[in-house]
């Protein structure tokens, strides 16, 4: 059977933590639009010259831009028995756009996972965020700090504070969220799609209650 999975939630409520893993247990691709952008961005492609100011400002770059280059991935070989999305659709006209886009290859998407987290938790959890430059992989300063101060454990590249991680970002990208984001937790919930998690707890029993609704419990 395959899973195509949407992941909503606010930025750092756990989307690409879950993508990643989720992705290993379904043997499925991970696609992160935030990570396809920032290594446009890095290479110095058009597309990333055109998506920097709007993601140096936390605002969202234009649908039209997102949809070729999810129409490109989702069309490719790697996403035939399905994905896992995280970042988009970030909002209706995106929504929308994906389920035609889906529905004119004869497919649907299985489900949209809510991670539900408290604003305050997530401007603590963006502040003390790290990533990893290299391969993505995602710390934590409290809850999942790196064996090696600023190293990451996975490919031993540096770790970075993301630009749009200071706290004057993060409230913009707040502002986006529950403007344009947020009405997709009912859009996905009148197609009788949505699944609803509280984001709180560790990044393993979050993972648990996801596996149940996919139906592959560890
Ligand atoms: P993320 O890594 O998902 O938090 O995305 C980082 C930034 O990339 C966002 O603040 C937006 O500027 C941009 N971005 C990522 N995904 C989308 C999307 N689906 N639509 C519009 N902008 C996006």
């Amino acid at each position: 059977m395959t899973s195509s999975i949407v992941l909503l939630g606010a930025p750092g409520s756990g989307k690409g933590t879950q993508a990643n893993q989720m992705a290993e247990l379904l043997s499925v691709p991970s696609i992160s639009t935030g990570d396809m952008l920032r290594a446009n961005v890095k290479a110095g492609t058009s597309l990333g010259m055109k998506a920097k100011s709007f993601m140096d400002q936390g605002l969202l770059v234009s649908d039209e831009i997102i949809l070729s280059m999810v129409e490109e991935t989702l069309t490719g070989p790697d996403c035939e028995n399905g994905f896992i999305l995280d970042g988009f659709p970030r909002n209706l006209a995106q929504a929308r756009a994906l389920t035609d886009m889906l529905a004119s290859y004869g497919k649907a998407l299985t489900y949209a996972i809510f991670l539900d987290v408290p604003e305050e938790e997530i401007v603590r959890r963006l502040t003390r965020r790290r990533v990893c430059g290299q391969c993505g992989a995602i710390f934590h300063l409290d809850s999942k700090p790196p064996r090696q101060d600023g190293i990451c454990d996975e490919c031993g590249a540096t770790l970075v504070h993301r630009s749009d991680d200071q706290e004057d970002v993060i409230r913009n990208r707040m502002k986006v969220y529950r403007e344009q984001t947020e009405p997709l937790v009912d859009y996905y919930r009148k197609i009788g799609i949505l699944r609803h998690i509280i984001g709180m707890g560790t990044p393993d029993a979050i993972f648990n209650q996801i596996s149940v609704i996919v139906g592959k419990e560890a």
